[in-house]
């Protein structure tokens, strides 16, 4: 009698979902998703992990996925606490020999493994790949070569086969604990209250993602996407597809594929090849974070150097809440902080200048987006940031945008200026100047 458990992370959904088959060879399935409570409270940065945005798109997503296996007679059983503690409790209670999960990429995802197998050396856990493109035991490179560069990277994976996306399954075994009347239990703890269901951009869940997937390469823009990928606002800009392959509503296997017959049909070769590319970064960081470990949120990097910082809590509240001089930097953060969402030229702005203008310490940076990012991913994030700051993987040793060249590349008529931030007027970034005489 083989009775699993089926832990639910970042692969919420039953198309191409290698893990949710392996689960399914058993006898019993019992699948789970846990509410971490460590998600909201701030840690070592004072911001917490888990904002708004990522919070509501993940309800979102969790109830699509409950509605899709009812049709299956299974159900998300979710449970708010430690994922050690709430897995190895489900695990002793309902006889479980095997534990089968999406391969985790952060330390602390790692961690929740390794404190299960300590406490119960008998439990089978599967790490299956369902995240990335390529499997780990068929990388196109070696894991430690990742540290070298991308270009090394993709030339290596973009002629590399992929595994063919599986379809989703007809039937599962049954659960051994009964449905529960609503997906959530009755009284959401404190630090977890129900996300305000406002529309927002970006609506969670399996179906939600393909239907905007399909609409997307319906369109035209996807024929034009290398040059337009650039632009700092516009809804068909780039994909929009971040929140959906990083919550697993999408599978980036099925993504690819799906860009390849628009390719194939439109032959739109080097503008929406690109998007590849792109996806080969995605999958580039995922597994440079598996070989660097803890060493993705060290202040000195991969590249073992550290910055000229200061801590200047006054810049940082500006920063974050768009009240910097720099009135492109302000659009930029003000735009995440009401939608979640960020186009790249975006980022990469905002990230320069809080690294090269304030001269402040990365890591702070990195959390805000942290917080505030519908479409946050613990490798894609950190190595990015790590990249900006001269830390990272850049053979040229960071990133410095000039601001003014920015704004008049990229928002010339001040469109995008004036959508965001709005009569912004503040322009002193320090009130006490260096002696600690209060400024003007
Ligand atoms: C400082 C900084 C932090 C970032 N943090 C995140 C993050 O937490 N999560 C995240 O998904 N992306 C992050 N990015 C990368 C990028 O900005 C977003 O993936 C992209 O803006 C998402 O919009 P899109 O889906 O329309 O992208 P598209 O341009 O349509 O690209 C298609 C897909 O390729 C991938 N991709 C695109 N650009 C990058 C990139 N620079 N690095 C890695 N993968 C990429 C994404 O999966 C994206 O969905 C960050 C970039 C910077 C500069």
């Amino acid at each position: 009698m083989i009775n699993t458990l089926y832990w639910i992370t970042h692969d919420l959904r039953l198309d191409d979902n290698p893990a949710l088959v392996r689960a399914a060879l058993s006898n019993r399935l019992l699948c789970v998703f846990c509410v971490d409570p460590r998600w909201f409270s701030a840690h070592r940065y004072h911001v917490s992990s888990m904002g708004q945005h990522r919070w509501q798109f993940l309800q979102q997503s969790l109830n699509s996925l409950n509605a899709q296996l009812t049709g299956l007679k299974q159900h998300v059983l979710i449970e708010f606490g430690y994922p050690e503690q709430q897995l190895a409790s489900l695990i002793t209670r309902h006889k479980i020999t095997r534990l089968v999960c999406s391969r985790q990429f952060g330390v602390d995802e790692k961690a929740v493994l390794a404190n299960l197998a300590k406490r119960l050396p008998d439990l089978r856990i599967e790490e299956v790949d369902t995240y990335t493109l390529f499997e780990l035991n068929d990388l196109p490179i070696r894991l430690p070569d990742t540290r070298k560069s991308f270009t090394a990277f993709r030339q290596r994976a973009q002629d590399h086969p992929l595994p063919l996306p599986l379809t989703a399954p007809l039937s599962l075994p049954a659960s051994p604990v009964d449905a529960r009347s609503s997906v959530w239990p009755t009284h959401m703890p404190e630090w977890a209250p129900v996300a305000a269901n406002d529309a927002g951009l970006f609506g969670g869940g399996e179906t939600a993602a393909h239907i905007h997937l399909q609409q997307y390469l319906a369109s035209e823009w996807p024929a034009q996407y290398k040059t337009l990928r650039n632009a700092l606002d516009g809804w068909q800009h780039s994909t929009k597809l971040s929140p959906w392959l990083n919550r697993g509503c999408l599978s980036v296997r099925r993504t690819h594929m799906a860009v390849d017959a628009y390719i194939t049909q439109h032959g739109s070769h080097e503008e929406t090849g690109w998007i590849k590319v792109e996806l080969l970064w995605r999958e580039y960081f995922q597994w440079l974070a598996l070989e660097l470990g803890t060493q993705l949120f060290r202040f000195k990097g991969l590249a073992g150097r550290a910055p000229l910082t200061c801590v200047h809590p006054e810049r940082y509240q500006k920063w974050c809440h768009g009240t910097t001089p720099f009135p492109l930097v302000n659009a930029c953060m003000r735009q995440l902080k009401e939608t979640g969402y960020l186009s790249n030229r975006g980022r990469q702005i905002a990230a320069s200048c809080f690294v090269n203008e304030l001269g402040m310490d990365w890591r702070y940076g990195a959390a805000w987006f942290e917080h505030q990012l519908i479409d946050y991913d613990v490798a894609v994030n950190w190595g990015n940031w790590q990249y900006i700051a001269g830390v990272g993987v850049d053979p040229r040793g960071g990133r410095h945008f000039n601001l003014d060249k920015q704004t008049a590349m990229y928002d010339a008529e001040g469109v995008y200026r004036a959508r965001w931030a709005p009569g912004i007027t503040d322009t002193v970034l320090d009130s006490v100047d260096a002696a600690d005489w209060p400024v003007g």
